[in-house]
Parts: structure tokens; C-alpha cells; sequence
């Protein structure tokens, strides 16, 4: 039976109707005869919330007391899934980071994932249990908790699937794939089909929070195929592994820095639009502080702040 591991993120999992979506994907993959390990974030902007109200107590907070506080979201909608997945009459159980057996250094707030015990996972699994594991959180050495850093939920779900040596691991989020640049504020961002993890990781480097970046270096480093796709629809996503996809451009923009990082295999073969990208930036009277280029890899940082018509504009021109 293969293993597979499914992510949802804060807006996946953000209210009971959310919730209830979640179960029916989760539930879809159960019935295709799937050992189904689930990895949750904390519901909608709780971890935001929780770090302001506790701001709002001290401004000098132990890491440690933070992250006991923190790990406390992902715990309410690990177990919330669980109730929902038993009452639909499916045999689920939720585990927080510890009972998973993830051990992680000392480092509180930013804690890196050690090693993983499977006993109880795998004990629920041959239970026939779905696993619901808490994301974001581990133990230490001296039994603390720990959290992985912000959007570390991925991390959790990658690293579990490493162990279990999992087919698949599906984050789920808001939007169905990587994108050129990020979809909710460039107009013309388009899908990415698939991305070598090496290229995920320039992406993310260059400002897409789209996954935890320490998510993309343990899916390299054991070969874990990761997709990711919309909780809300059924698009196919964008698929992340070692598989190269010959001739494709794929670019990212950073607008705050005014650099635009075109990223992919082939683009070097196009100087073409290299050209016809330099004519626009002629014609615009933009001033280049940088312009690189590596083996699959341009990167454009202006003096200027570059509109988002221009930007729009460079990028139809590259991934035409
Ligand atoms: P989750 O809460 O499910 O972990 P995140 O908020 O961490 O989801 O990541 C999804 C968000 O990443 C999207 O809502 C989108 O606005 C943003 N994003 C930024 N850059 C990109 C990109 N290149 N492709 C897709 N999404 C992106
Ligand atoms: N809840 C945590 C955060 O908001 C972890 C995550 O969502 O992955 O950063
Ligand atoms: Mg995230």
C-alpha cells in the first residue's frame, strides 16, 4: 500500500466549513486504499494572533513560552480534523509534533528537524488510522517544544514523508500551484506545470512564501516528489522534483526591490527576448544596477522602482 503524506495550510483549515473540504480530500485519498498521513497548520491567522496578543503581555517573551504557545494552533485544528474524520465514520487520530516522534535541535522559534521516530505514526497506520500530525512543531532534547519558523508546517509534512518514505507528499493551500509570480497580485503570473527543486528554491529565495524553504531542501535531499495544489478546486498543481523540464522559462518578480529573476532550463538558448526585454527597459529609461546571467538563471536588479506593467510586460515577453 503506498504512503501518502497531505499538507493543508492555515486558509485550508480556517473554519468548520473549511474543515469539512479538507475531509472529503482527505477521504477521496483513504478510499484509493492509501496509508494517508495529514499534516495541518494552525487555522486561518491564529499563530499571527496569538504572537500579538502576546506581545500585547511583554515585550521581552521567552522563546521557549512562545513556542509552547504557538504549537497550541496547530493542536486545535489537528484534533478539530480528527473529530470531523470519526464522526464521517473514517478512523482518525491526532498527534502533536512530539507523540509523532519529531525531534528537533534546541533552537526555539527556528528549530531544525533532527530525526524522526515512526513508531507511533506507523503503529496508527497499520491501525488503519489517518494520522493527523500537528505541522510546525517538534521536541527537544530536554522534552521542550519547539517550533520550526514560520510556514514550517511544510517542513513538518516534507520530512515526515522522507521517513515514511512516502510516495507523494500534497501541500495543499489557497492557490492550485507555483506561479511565475505570486497570483494574488500579478495578473499575469502563470502556472508552472513542474519545477526542479532547485529551481523551487531560487523561487522562494526570491520572495515567494509559497513553501517553507527548508521544505524544498529535505524533499531534494531524499527525492520526495511534492505537489502542490488548491485546497478549493481540483486544477492539477505544480509538481516539484528532479525531473527536468527541457526549454521552459520560469520567472519570479520581487517588486519590492525592483528585481526581477528569470528563472529556468533553456532560458539562456532565448536571447531573443533577452533583447526585446532590453529594448523595454531602454525605451522605459530604467537604470539596471545588475544584470546576471547564470546557467538557467537572470537576474535584472533596476535603480528604479519598476511598475507593475513593466513588469507584466518583461514577463510576457520571457515565458512567450
Ligand atoms: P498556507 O497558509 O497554505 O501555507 P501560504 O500563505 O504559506 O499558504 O502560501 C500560499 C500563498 O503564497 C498564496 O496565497 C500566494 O499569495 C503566495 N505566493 C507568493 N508567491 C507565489 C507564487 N510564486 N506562486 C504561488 N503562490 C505564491
Ligand atoms: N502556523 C504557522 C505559521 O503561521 C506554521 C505554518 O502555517 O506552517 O507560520
Ligand atoms: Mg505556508
Amino acid at each position: 500500500m503506498d504512503t501518502i503524506v497531505l499538507k493543508f495550510g492555515g486558509s485550508s483549515v480556517a473554519d468548520n466549513e473549511k474543515l469539512k473540504i479538507v475531509a472529503d480530500k482527505i477521504i477521496q485519498m483513504k478510499e484509493k486504499n492509501n496509508n494517508v498521513v495529514v499534516v495541518v497548520s494552525a487555522q486561518g491567522k491564529t499563530t499571527d494572533k496569538l504572537i500579538a496578543e502576546a506581545n500585547e503581555l511583554s515585550d521581552t517573551i521567552e522563546d521557549r513560552e512562545m513556542d509552547v504557545l504557538l504549537s497550541s494552533g496547530e493542536q486545535i485544528s489537528s484534533a478539530k480534523l480528527s473529530i470531523l474524520l470519526n464522526k464521517l465514520g473514517y478512523k482518525a487520530i491526532s498527534l502533536t509534533g512530539w507523540q509523532a516522534g519529531i525531534y528537533t535541535n534546541n533552537t526555539n522559534q527556528n528549530a531544525i528537524i533532527e530525526k524522526i521516530n515512526l513508531t507511533r505514526i506507523n503503529k496508527e497506520l497499520q491501525d488503519g488510522k489517518i494520522v493527523i500530525i500537528a505541522g510546525f512543531q517538534g521536541i527537544n532534547e530536554n522534552m521542550d517544544i519547539t517550533t520550526l519558523g514560520r510556514g514550517g508546517s511544510d517542513t513538518t509534512a516534507v520530512a515526515i514523508a522522507a521517513a515514511l518514505h512516502a510516495k507523494h507528499c500534497y501541500i495543499y493551500s489557497d492557490v492550485d500551484g507555483v506561479y511565475t509570480a505570486d497570483p494574488n497580485k500579478f495578473d499575469h503570473s502563470k502556472k508552472l506545470s513542474a519545477l526542479t527543486y532547485e529551481e523551487m528554491h531560487t523561487i522562494s529565495s526570491e520572495g515567494a512564501k509559497v513553501l517553507h524553504n527548508r521544505s524544498i531542501e529535505i524533499g531534494e535531499k531524499f527525492n520526495i516528489p511534492i505537489i502542490t495544489k488548491s485546497t478549493f478546486n481540483d486544477k492539477p498543481g505544480t509538481v516539484i522534483s528532479d525531473t527536468i523540464e527541457e526549454n521552459t522559462i520560469k520567472s519570479i518578480v520581487k517588486k519590492e526591490t525592483s528585481r526581477i529573476s528569470i528563472i529556468g532550463n533553456g532560458i539562456i538558448r532565448n536571447f531573443d527576448n533577452i533583447y526585446k526585454v532590453l529594448n523595454i527597459i531602454e525605451q522605459e529609461k530604467l537604470e539596471i544596477l545588475e544584470f546576471l546571467v547564470e546557467e538557467a538563471k537572470i537576474i535584472i536588479t533596476f535603480k528604479n522602482v519598476v511598475s507593475d506593467e513593466i513588469v507584466s510586460k518583461i514577463q510576457k515577453i520571457i515565458l512567450n
